[in-house]
């Protein structure tokens, strides 16, 4: 029977459970992934902010998984090897397949500068930030260093959740929301303005302290509790796998949602970048490539001929601005509003209870 492994709880895999629980494949099926509740991160600024419990936020992957008579393994992978068709997990275990579906995501891609590690917090994995938070001494200055949608959208969700903190954003880039509408980038220039959220655009950061960002010009930024939130980043294990990479380092995939080398591994979500048509690493490309990936990894079972798929050119991005508001772009078009937020709390409430009616409620 052919064994077909599911690497990573991402949001494209969530479509491929469903899909199974209805259709379901004649193979053995696994699914790895290091934790049985994976967090919907487009509300992640939301349980900053206070406005969600960290639970109403998570999809819990058992019984998703068990629908789909799918095996569960609480694990991550640390290596491939393509060409043995074979996964080495953290616990040591090596895994084979007959079909690999990655989904694994992305990681802030951190700098290599003293105390990056030790005393920054990587907005990724969010289970992790959430209870470094937690766990924190209530801090009178935070740092978000990295100002695209994530790094806004948590400086200001920092902002509401401590309000007597003082905020830094930080950035390398001369402008906020780099390659976005300049409408966008105008309404939240605005609201870091309004929320006292100190911007620092064109800084290059030399080292953390516990208590500091230091610039490379010499500035002194206090930050009790500084977060990453620069660019999506592959993971290292990627690098030897024998799989083909984009530049950046992330799977080259085609249309069919395939590894470019080795037709039995696909792969979707940030880990993937599909070579014709590179779109950036956000959810929004995640979801959609969730159910054009199911129905391949049925026909791919079946043996049967696989199907071509286009992402769409343009997505509707919602940034929450910390308090109940937010500002929403698609194609150059902005709008902000409280009625915006109420729109994205329905989005992201509709998307997590599909997976998981129980989120809410537990
Ligand atoms: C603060 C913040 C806000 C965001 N807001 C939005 C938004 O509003 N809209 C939007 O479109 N995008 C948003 N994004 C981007 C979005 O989070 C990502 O693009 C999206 O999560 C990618 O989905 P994915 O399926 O590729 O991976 P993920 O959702 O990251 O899932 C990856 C899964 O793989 C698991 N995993 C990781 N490594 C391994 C391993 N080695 N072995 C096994 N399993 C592994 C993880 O535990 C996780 O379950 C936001 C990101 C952040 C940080």
């Amino acid at each position: 029977m052919t064994r077909l492994v599911l690497l990573g709880g991402g949001h494209a895999h969530l479509f491929v459970l469903e899909a199974f629980a209805r259709d379901r494949p004649d193979a053995e099926i696994l699914l790895i992934t290091p934790d049985a509740l994976t967090p919907y991160s487009g509300m992640l600024p939301g349980v900053i902010a206070g406005h969600y419990r960290h639970r109403q936020t998570c999809i819990d992957l058992r019984p998703l998984a068990a629908k789909a008579g799918c095996a569960l393994r609480l694990d991550a992978a640390v290596a491939l090897d393509a060409a043995h068709r074979q996964l080495q997990l953290a616990s040591g275990e090596i895994v084979g397949y007959d079909l690999l579906s990655i989904d694994t995501g992305s990681t802030p891609a951190i700098p290599d500068i003293p105390g990056a590690a030790q005393h920054g917090h990587p907005v990724k994995p969010v289970a992790t930030l959430l209870e470094s938070w937690r766990t924190a001494a209530p801090p009178e200055s935070v740092a978000v260093i990295g100002a695209g949608a994530a790094g806004v959208e948590i400086a200001l969700a920092l902002r509401h959740r401590a309000p007597g903190a003082r905020c830094t954003l930080i950035d390398r880039s001369a402008q906020i929301l780099d390659r976005q509408p300049e409408r966008l980038q105008r309404l939240a220039l605005n609201e870091l303005a309004r929320q006292r959220i100190d911007l620092l655009t064109g800084a290059q950061i030399a080292r953390l302290d516990p208590h500091a960002v230091l610039l490379a010009d010499g500035l002194r930024v206090a930050s009790d509790f500084a977060v990453w939130t620069t660019g999506a980043a592959p993971a290292n294990w990627l690098r030897d796998s024998g799989l083909a990479l984009d530049g950046r380092g992330f799977i080259a995939t085609d249309p069919t949602l395939q590894s470019l080398s080795h037709p039995e591994v696909f792969a979707a979500g940030d880990v993937a970048t599909m070579a014709d048509a590179p779109r950036p690493k956000s959810g929004v490309y995640a979801v959609r490539a969730g159910p054009p990936l199911a129905a391949n990894l049925l026909r791919a079972v079946r043996g049967e001929a696989l199907q071509r798929w286009q992402p769409q050119a343009r997505a509707l991005m919602i940034m929450a601005c910390g308090r109940r508001n937010a500002i929403a772009s698609r194609g150059g078009l902005c709008v902000q509003g409280d009625w915006v937020w109420r729109w994205k709390d329905r989005i992201d409430r509709a998307f997590v209870r599909r997976f998981d009616p129980r989120a809410d409620q537990d």
